[in-house]
């Protein structure tokens, strides 16, 4: 990853890797701490509690992003246990969250998702809804750090992922997840500032899993 920023012509320290810990086994978790990874995605707000509520007193570094589709009724314990939220992909979730925090005290940093192929099967807002829904979620204090996007599977990623630079920069945002084992490379060259990798760094998931709600 550091190669391919500097292939870039970035600054390596200017990239941080999400390590998407989806369905691994807590023998891969430990061994991903023990060579000091420390930004972990996961995809189920449940799942990642199960998982993460009782590594997290003993890692005061630890940064948990929910990288995953969220529900409104989970926005609460989606709140307690992450520090960034990079599905916030409708208006609904936009009160849930806010009320979450204002509840828990507790302000997680937001991405707005966008479906940048307009596909209909994958979740995030439409690019053209994107300004109005950063706009929105600001009006309710919610702290909106940046954009993500999941570019469709059969088409070459390079215009989704200069489409989402393009809206962050408009919006002032700073953040741009986008890029994962396939195409990271790309994303890079693109901008962006946070990676998700899940196969490239633990191996091939469990063939049956399938991303969902939770
Ligand atoms: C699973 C997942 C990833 C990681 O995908 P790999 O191809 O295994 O690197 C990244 N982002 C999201 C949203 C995912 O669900």
């Amino acid at each position: 990853m550091a190669e391919a920023a500097r292939a870039a012509g970035r600054d390596p320290a200017s990239v941080a890797l999400t390590a998407v810990s989806k369905t691994q086994p807590p023998e891969a978790i430990d061994d991903a701490l023990a060579a000091g990874l420390r930004v972990f995605g996961e995809n189920r707000v449940q799942e990642a509690q199960g998982r993460w509520a009782g590594r997290r007193p003993a890692l005061p570094d630890l940064e948990m992003r929910l990288i995953g589709p969220l529900q409104s009724n989970k926005a609460e314990d989606a709140v307690a246990l992450f520090d960034v939220i990079e599905t916030l992909d409708r208006q609904k979730l936009v009160g849930a969250l806010a009320s979450a925090a204002a509840k828990l005290g507790r302000s997680p940093r937001l991405l707005v998702q966008v479906n940048t192929g307009e596909e209909d099967q994958k979740a995030g807002v439409a690019p053209r809804d994107a300004d109005a829904m950063i706009a929105m979620a600001r009006a309710q204090g919610l702290t909106v750090e940046g954009l993500m996007a999941i570019p469709p599977a059969d088409e070459a990623p390079i215009l989704h992922f200069a489409l989402l630079a393009r809206i962050a920069e408009r919006n002032g945002l700073s953040t741009l997840s986008m890029g994962m084992s396939a195409d990271y490379e790309a994303a890079i060259r693109l901008g962006a500032t946070h990676v998700r990798i899940g196969s490239a760094l633990f191996g091939e998931r469990n063939p049956g899993f399938a991303p969902s709600r939770d």
